[in-house]
């Protein structure tokens, strides 16, 4: 393993065995790990094994930790960033001490790993060709539904983080701003022992989560379907809405019969949008 380098390195978001085995080659390797909380990443590297140096790198000491961290680098010493869990830099720190890495000409090599966004995505059962992440929602109701009303159009699925002590006034707002019957698939706990999956319209969701203590627990990715490709359907808004309701009471083929009966539209297009949008 090359002098002078820093390693990005990713670690479990909840189950210790997803760590890679490249990563704790880099952990053996390394001079010092710079971590966003020492006694979180000791508690790792004693169930690896590892004892190691650490420095602290978060978001109020980027900078003096910068300095630190290229010092060591400079001195010819190997430097691994990790994050308390999943991918540094990924609503998490590091950006500064990267950047400023980068800019004093240092190599850096990611060592890739868990990611709740990517986790989350890959069983959610919604588009992934193309997706949108900002980040951690915001605390306060009156931006967050600002911040889903500049959504409305969007097509891409919106993938974000939230609280669990805010979990069911976000969706309550997404209620407000997409509509019940928008589709959302609530990630949570992902790779830990009470890995749930809830999947349905925001309506259902919401209810479920509202009904449900344990539904607010834990860690979160929202995952909200983007809004339907109403043109590129060749299709009006008002059809699909149609086709929605009816769908929530009738078998998508019935449902898209009627449509097409009182729309014009062709039934077996109709049907297919169903099937697209899981009616
Ligand atoms: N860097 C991390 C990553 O790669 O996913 C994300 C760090 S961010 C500070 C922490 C947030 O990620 C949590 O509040 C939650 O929204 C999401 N998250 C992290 N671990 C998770 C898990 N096991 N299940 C669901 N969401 C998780």
């Amino acid at each position: 393993m090359a002098e002078n380098q820093l390693y990005v390195v990713a670690t479990p978001i909840g189950n210790l065995a997803d760590i890679s085995q490249r990563a704790q080659q880099v952990f053996d390797a390394v001079d010092i790990i710079a971590a966003e909380d020492t006694r979180h990443t000791k508690r790792l590297l004693n169930h690896l094994g590892i004892q190691k140096t650490l420095v602290a790198v978060h978001d109020h000491n980027e900078s003096q930790a910068a300095g630190l961290l290229l010092r060591h680098l400079n001195e010819g010493r190997s430097v691994a960033l990790v994050s308390d869990a999943g991918t540094p830099l990924i609503a998490d720190p590091g950006y500064h001490v990267l950047t400023e890495v980068v800019k004093a000409g240092f190599n850096v090599v990611p060592v890739p790993g868990p990611c709740a966004i990517i986790t989350a995505l890959c069983a959610a059962a919604l588009p992934t060709d193309r997706f949108i992440f900002d980040g951690f929602l915001p605390p306060k109701s009156t931006a967050r539904q600002q911040y889903f009303s500049s959504m409305l159009k969007e097509e891409r699925t919106l993938v974000m983080y939230e609280s669990p002590h805010r979990i069911q006034e976000s969706l309550s707002d997404m209620v407000s701003v997409y509509g019940a019957d928008r589709e959302v698939v609530l990630a949570r706990e992902l790779t830990k022992t009470f890995e749930t999956f809830l999947r349905g319209s925001l309506a259902d969701v919401l209810a479920r989560v509202e009904s449900d203590n344990n539904q607010r627990k834990g860690e979160f990715v929202v995952m909200i379907r983007g809004a339907l490709q109403a043109k590129k359907l060749d299709v009006s808004d008002d059809a699909i809405r149609m086709l929605t309701v009816m769908a929530d009471e009738l078998p998508l083929k019935q449902a898209a019969s009627l449509t097409a009966k009182i729309t014009g539209y062709k039934k077996n297009k109709l049907y297919q949008i169903g099937l697209d949008l899981s009616l």
